[in-house]
């Protein structure tokens, strides 16, 4: 009877760790999604950020209009305020382990610096992607776009060069959108 009493054991097994993972995601809390509206300095629909929890990282997909043709920083700020037109209440960017800016830079990066700009065209429009593994929406984490009351994503006149701090060069803020749960 040995091969049965394994099976049976195998069945407990399998019964405990799916319940265990059923407590963890609720104790967690975290939304799968988010969509952040962005906006210009004179108020205009410049289009979405959307967020998406995977496994183990986070996936950012920018889908931007009405943005000047050109390269564009963008980066996650520390505070969840776009108060218009420049967008300084954003303050500087999320950077829970006190690094230096810069995803090319030695002492870096921030938690709110991307590995990449976002290029617009001639029609006024483009999308980026990005994955990272330093930022989550998981609400208690020191790394979450919800810390402290929340977030912005900004988009930069310029592009980020990925490695002076503390802005990437990346120059006036031009987009905002606010992060809160
Ligand atoms: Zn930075």
């Amino acid at each position: 009877m040995l091969p049965k009493r394994i099976a049976i054991a195998s069945i407990v097994f399998l019964a405990a760790g799916m319940f265990a993972a059923t407590a963890q995601a609720k104790s967690s809390e975290k939304p799968a999604k988010l969509v952040v509206a962005l906006h210009s300095s004179d108020g205009t629909d410049v289009g979405t950020a959307t967020f998406t929890e995977k496994k183990k990282s986070l996936h950012i997909h920018i889908d931007a209009k009405n943005l000047p043709v050109g390269t564009h920083a963008v980066h996650i700020h520390q505070v969840a305020k776009c108060d218009a037109p420049d967008f300084k209440t954003a303050g500087g960017h999320f950077n829970p382990d006190g690094k230096k800016h810069g995803m090319n830079n030695p002492l870096g990066h921030h938690n709110g610096d991307l590995p990449g700009n976002l290029v617009i065209g001639e029609t006024h429009t483009g999308t980026v992607d990005f994955t990272v593994n330093y930022l989550t929406l998981a609400p208690d984490a020191a790394n979450s776009i919800f810390a402290n009351g929340g977030t912005s994503i900004v988009i930069h006149d310029h592009a980020d060069d990925m490695v002076t701090d503390p802005t990437g060069n990346a120059g006036n803020r031009i987009a905002c959108g606010v992060i809160i749960q």
